[in-house]
């Protein structure tokens, strides 16, 4: 389980805090996802949790160990992160994945490095690109790579910035049931950003609503309500329930 508590964070000494008293826990094999308006913190959550940024207060722990203490490479064995844009260099698929292995080989793979590479691109049915250049890859597929990198560190907690980004549709949805079927038959947990309401309530189990650096509101999908939208977007929309599933409608009541 991921564990963060109390966690307070400012860029600068002088600047205003970027996080403040963040409190979040996400059980294993559940995907949590993070909404809230762009500068609400979110990519800043997310680097403090991956050691990019070092907090100024709180512990945040993975079952029970701190990842705070850890050196990178014992931390890249725990958090593996994907990013929002990617740029790979010109190795081909296989290398690609085979460097998210760094934490295990040091300087050079091994046979169960290379082993377990070409276990993952057959599980996420990427074989046929194996030989290709990263770089002649479309968006979709590239980010496809990166997920296939991440989980070469065989990670217990995935840390995704806006998966579906610069996405188009069928490649949102692949990229998608691709995170919920690491959460389920791997166990892993997935924290995410997502715009997308309806998209985030099909994949989320867990939400947490950031505004000015705190979390507002936590839990599962019987939180979204008309009046939190509001108050953590400023913006008037519908909350509808179709056969015990949420939705989100943009727009508000008309009167
Ligand atoms: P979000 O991911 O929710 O859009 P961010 O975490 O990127 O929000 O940003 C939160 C706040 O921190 C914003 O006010 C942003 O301007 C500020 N910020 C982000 N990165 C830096 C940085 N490197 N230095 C100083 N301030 C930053």
């Amino acid at each position: 389980m991921l564990a963060i508590k109390d966690l307070s964070f400012r860029y600068s000494s002088r600047g205003p805090a970027v996080l403040n008293g963040i409190d979040l826990e996400l059980p294993d094999g559940q995907i949590g996802i993070v909404l809230g308006k762009n500068g609400s913190g979110k990519t800043t959550l997310f680097k403090n949790i991956l050691g990019i940024c070092r907090p100024d207060s709180g512990c945040i722990s993975f079952d029970g160990e701190d990842l705070l203490r850890m050196h990178r490479r014992e931390r890249a064995r725990i958090v593996a992160y994907v990013p929002q844009s990617i740029h790979f260099g010109a190795l081909s698929v296989f290398d690609t994945v085979l460097m998210g292995r760094v934490s295990f080989f040091g300087y050079k793979a091994g046979r169960e490095d290379e082993e377990a590479v070409r276990q993952i691109l057959h599980d996420m049915q990427l074989e046929e690109f194996a030989a290709r250049n990263v770089e002649q890859l479309s968006g979709g597929e590239r980010q496809k790579i990166a997920i296939a990198r991440a989980l070469a560190q065989e990670p217990r907690l995935l840390v995704f910035d806006e998966p579906t980004g610069n996405l188009d549709i069928a490649n949102e949805q692949l990229i998608l049931s691709e995170a919920r079927r690491l959460a389920r038959e791997k166990n892993i947990c997935i924290l995410t950003s997502l715009h997308d309401m309806n998209q985030a309530l099909e994949l989320g189990d867990r939400f947490f609503f950031m505004r000015d650096g705190k979390i507002r509101c936590s839990g599962g999908p019987e939180v979204f309500s008309e009046e939190l939208i509001k108050d953590i977007f400023d913006a008037e929309v519908r909350v509808t329930e179709i056969e015990g599933t949420k939705y989100v409608l943009n727009g508000g009541r008309q009167e």
